[in-house]
């Protein structure tokens, strides 16, 4: 089976849920970006106080910075054997440069897809359960956007690696999917 994963779908779609259940069944690091972040922002770091802005803005971090933070997890012995990478890369250059970073980078692409009604009211759910700050209204359409036209494309870009799997319906439901699509992959 796969060990090296890319989690793709637009915001709300469930990817930091599920990345967890697969990453404690096939036990391989979780390297999500956005919560790399979180935590730069959470504890000041120079890093946290370049971002914070455009994060709070639903706007993408530079993909600089985004690689060079990437470049480094990477390298921690834990991802030497696999990893799932859930949030990265998110624009076609990303996406480029981690393939320079490693060979075979990625071996499977799980494409969560989730209809877009049920992404925002999602996120508004979990905007008043979380208080996560880009998850006021406008933000959430703002990310939407910014998805559609930087993170959609990797779809062609990864082109046969890519695995859809239907982000409807209960946790459970979805997590089954994704194993049963991972055996067959
Ligand atoms: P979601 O899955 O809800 O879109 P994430 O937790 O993955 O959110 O990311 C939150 C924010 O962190 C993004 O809106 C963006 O500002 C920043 N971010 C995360 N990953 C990347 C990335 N690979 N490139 C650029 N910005 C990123």
């Amino acid at each position: 089976m796969a060990r090296r994963i890319l989690l793709l779908g637009p915001p709300g779609a469930g990817k930091g849920t599920q990345a967890i259940l697969i990453c404690n069944t096939l036990h391989v690091p979780h390297i999500s970006t956005g919560d790399m972040l979180r935590d730069a922002v959470a504890s000041g770091t120079d890093l946290g106080q370049q971002v914070e802005s455009v994060m709070a803005a639903g706007e993408l971090v530079s993909d600089q910075l985004v690689v060079a933070m990437v470049d480094e997890r990477l390298s921690a012995s834990d991802a030497r054997c696999g990893y799932l990478l859930d949030g990265f890369p998110r624009t076609v250059a990303q996406a480029e440069a981690l393939n320079d970073l490693v060979v075979n980078a990625i071996g499977t692409v799980v494409l969560l897809e989730v209809e877009s009604d049920e992404v925002v009211d999602r996120m508004a759910r979990r905007a008043s359960e979380e208080g996560r700050s880009d998850d006021k209204e406008e933000t959430i359409r703002r990310r939407l956007d910014v998805y559609e036209s930087e993170t959609a494309p990797l779809v062609d870009f990864y082109g046969d690696a890519v695995l859809r799997v239907d982000g409807m319906g209960t946790v459970d439901e979805v997590f089954s999917r994704i194993m049963l699509g991972l055996a067959h992959a």
